[in-house]
């Protein structure tokens, strides 16, 4: 009987272990199912640096040109980037970049496994509920991609019945589904891949923000955009309601760069 304990109690601890080995491996706590084009996580994970007052760690979706995107040299780089560089700079703090799925932003935030979202963020109702966001830092709004030689799809009205690619958890997503049934919506983890499937023709149409579609456009060719914009959408900064102080110090950081010029520089820089 004796025995039967020690084996018993043996076998629970071994349990226990396996499965909090499972739970805390850096990608356990936000869904990321490696599907990802570029599944790679920055070196540096929230378990070394959470709560070290150097650092600043920012969360983000590399998948977003030029907001975010991977560079030659791999690393995560963009006018949101530059931002965060400068936000890190002026308090002092070392920047940490965390390339994550971006419906897993929010959580993380609330995790504190980032300190701030910069991500081509739209402030919503909905995630105002969540998070707080910084002022606006840039004003963009949703389009239709389709394939350059497409004649049918002229504009968001003419999607019915198409196939249509979203990235999971954006507002292009919420936009595609108060429009259209859930079965003609395709949700992708990376919208890079939704643009590979509207090349090959296994979708009829990307709705997505308007700058990352024609930085796309240029990078992939092919393909353009019609009927315009056809939501407003204003990008913020979100940090957790836990942290006013930090949303502070962003909107301090903001401010200071627009009247510096500097936000103009890096408005050129990316975007002309
Ligand atoms: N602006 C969109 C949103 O906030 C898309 C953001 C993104 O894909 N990075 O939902």
């Amino acid at each position: 009987m004796k025995k039967f304990l020690v084996y018993a109690v043996l076998i629970c601890t071994i349990f226990t272990l396996v499965v909090f080995a499972g739970c805390t491996s850096p990608e356990g706590t936000n869904g990321e199912t490696g599907d990802e084009v570029n599944g790679e996580v920055e070196g540096e994970v929230s378990g070394e640096v959470e709560g070290d007052p150097e650092k600043i760690i920012m969360g983000t979706n590399a998948d977003f040109p030029p907001f975010e995107f991977r560079n030659d040299e791999n690393e995560v780089d963009g006018f949101d980037v530059d931002i965060a560089k400068a936000i890190a700079d002026a308090l002092g703090r070392e920047l940490v970049i965390e390339d994550m799925e971006f419906g897993g932003l929010t959580q993380a935030l609330h995790s504190k496994r980032i300190d701030m979202a910069i991500a081509g963020m739209t402030i919503t109702e909905e995630r105002l509920e969540e998070v707080d966001f910084s002022e606006p830092y840039y004003n963009a709004g949703q389009t239709v991609v389709v394939l350059e030689d497409e004649t049918e799809i002229k504009s968001v009205d003419d999607l019915e019945g198409k196939d249509i690619a979203v990235q999971l958890g954006t507002t292009g997503d919420l936009e595609a589904h108060e429009r259209f049934p859930a079965e003609k919506i395709r949700q992708y983890n990376k919208i890079n891949e939704g643009f590979l499937d509207l090349i090959n023709k296994r979708v009829d149409a990307i709705i997505i923000d308007v700058p990352v579609a024609e930085r796309y456009i240029e990078i992939k060719g092919g393909c353009k955009t019609v009927g315009g914009v056809f939501t407003e959408e204003l990008f913020g900064v979100a940090v957790s309601k836990e942290n006013p102080e930090l949303l502070d110090e962003i909107n301090k950081v903001l401010a200071d760069l627009k009247e510096s010029g500097q936000f103009d520089e890096l408005i050129s820089k990316w975007f002309e």
